[in-house]
């Protein structure tokens, strides 16, 4: 799905008209489905992501084992900057060009041909974190959808606003809400369909704990740009992460500026997608 697809939140969040909200949210010039068939990529993205089982399997053999990554993927996995941090399975995974039995087969495959680390383990712990939303969303139905998630949290307890101010979901969606960390992350999403699961659990913490808005808003923005989207990971994700999930946990939180000098040290994620706004600024500044 295209950027020019992306209508549902801002009808939601704005209550204004479909022209009036989408307009001044997406990037303007040629839609983003002229510009794929036409060949063009955002330079910045993680991947030059291809489509189709023949390039996914690629990508299989080309992380897996060509470039020997699985060993540190315990160590890597927290990245944002390149196309090695992470396996970027997700996309196949989600169109079903790449099966979760043939990566664990692989996965178990290369642990006796090469090793058996944490870092091979915590692979298929994630894969076990896909089935579960996947089996959870099939038990939980529409409930997934509704504010008060499949727990069906008491919200008149809940300290949260859950708001709908349009001029807060637009900042956060465009990546302008003056946090460098939150907006590269938002502006990689933007221009690119991809975010790293380090980014993706900050915006949604950002969203949903310091801007106080509707959780159900930055997931609809998510599903109407992300090329991996998968609606049980995806909401699952967003309920986990509000609270109203499978982690009953309300207090879980990201402080901004900890988790972007922990993890973007010296900025270079946030360079690469501010390289303008950044330009001349000190390594502090960042933070
Ligand atoms: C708010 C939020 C929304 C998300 N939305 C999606 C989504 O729409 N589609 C999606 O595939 N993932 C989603 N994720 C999970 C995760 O961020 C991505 O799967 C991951 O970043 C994709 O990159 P990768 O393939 O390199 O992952 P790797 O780190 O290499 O992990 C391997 C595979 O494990 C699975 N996986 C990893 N982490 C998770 C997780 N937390 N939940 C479910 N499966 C996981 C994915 O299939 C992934 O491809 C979301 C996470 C958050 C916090």
């Amino acid at each position: 799905m295209g950027a020019s697809d992306a209508r549902a939140p801002l009808e939601a969040a704005a209550g204004e008209s479909k022209v009036e909200a989408v307009t001044g949210l997406l990037p303007s010039g040629p839609s983003a489905d002229s510009l794929v068939a036409a060949g063009w990529r955002d330079r910045r993205s993680v991947l030059p992501f291809e489509g189709g089982e023949t390039a996914g399997l690629a990508r299989l053999r080309g992380w897996i084992w060509e470039g020997d990554h699985l060993k540190e993927y315990k160590e890597t996995r927290n990245g944002m900057v390149g196309g090695e941090y992470s396996s970027k399975f997700s996309p196949w995974l989600a169109f079903g060009c790449l099966s979760p039995r043939l990566i664990h087969a692989e996965v178990r495959r290369y642990e006796r041909e090469r090793v058996e680390n944490t870092s091979t383990y915590w692979l298929l712990f994630e894969l076990i974190w896909r089935d579960f939303f996947r089996f959870s969303s099939i038990a939980w139905g529409s409930s997934l959808f509704q504010l008060s998630g499949p727990r069906d949290a008491d919200l008149s307890k809940s300290p949260r606003l859950w708001k709908r101010d349009p001029a807060l979901f637009r900042a956060w969606a465009q990546g302008k809400t003056g946090y460098p960390f939150v907006d590269a992350n938002m502006r990689e999403l933007l221009q690119s369909g991809f975010m790293s699961n380090r980014g993706r659990q900050n915006v949604a913490s950002f969203f949903i704990k310091d801007m106080e808005m509707d959780w159900r808003l930055g997931a609809e923005w998510f599903e109407a740009l992300l090329i991996d989207h998968d609606p049980g990971a995806n909401y699952g994700n967003w309920t986990y992460q509000a609270g109203v999930g499978s982690d009953p946990r309300e207090d879980r939180y990201f402080l901004i500026p900890k988790q972007s000098r922990q993890y973007d040290g010296k900025g270079a994620f946030m360079r690469h997608w501010l390289s303008k706004e950044t330009a001349g600024w000190s390594q502090s500044d960042l933070h």
